[in-house]
């Protein structure tokens, strides 16, 4: 009996506890998420188990490609040591990305994290832009 009532005030203290909190909905998805599960529009070069690559819709060189892992890490600093080898995986399928767009001269990948970085989409993703001259430094 003492079980029970246990588990019922812990319950009421829960219940206490978040209502009122603004908890982020467990269903919202994020943009790439919805391109991923082809809920909006994209286009899709490359796609495996842990990752897609698709084209930026505002590309910023001949070739701009974004590498997205399906997992919706929101930015470089959620990154966990468990992530590691993901964030490995992206850069060797941005080079077989590079490759295929006949990326011969070289490219640059980029990650923008956080608001001074200009990051605009909350789920890490690294940019692969080639196919002209860069200069240095990015601005
Ligand atoms: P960042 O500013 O680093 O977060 O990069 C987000 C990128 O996503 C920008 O380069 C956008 O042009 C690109 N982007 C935004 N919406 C879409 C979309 N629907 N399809 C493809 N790329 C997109």
């Amino acid at each position: 009996m003492q079980v029970m009532q246990d588990a019922l005030l812990l319950l009421k203290r829960l219940r206490d506890a978040f209502s009122g909190a603004k908890l982020p909905r467990m269903s919202e998805k994020t943009l790439f998420q919805k391109i991923m599960d082809r809920e909006e529009p994209g286009d899709i070069l490359y796609e495996d188990d842990l990752c897609v690559a698709l084209r930026d819709i505002n590309p910023q060189a001949p070739t701009h490609v974004l590498v997205v892992p399906r997992k919706p890490i929101p930015n470089l600093d959620a990154l966990t040591e468990d992530d590691e080898p993901l964030v490995g995986h992206l850069f060797v399928v941005a080079q077989r990305v590079a490759a295929d767009e006949g990326l011969a001269d070289g490219y640059r990948t980029v990650l923008n994290n956080g608001p001074d970085a200009q990051q605009t989409v909350a789920h890490v993703h690294l940019h692969l832009i080639g196919g002209r001259k860069m200069t240095w430094p990015p601005g």
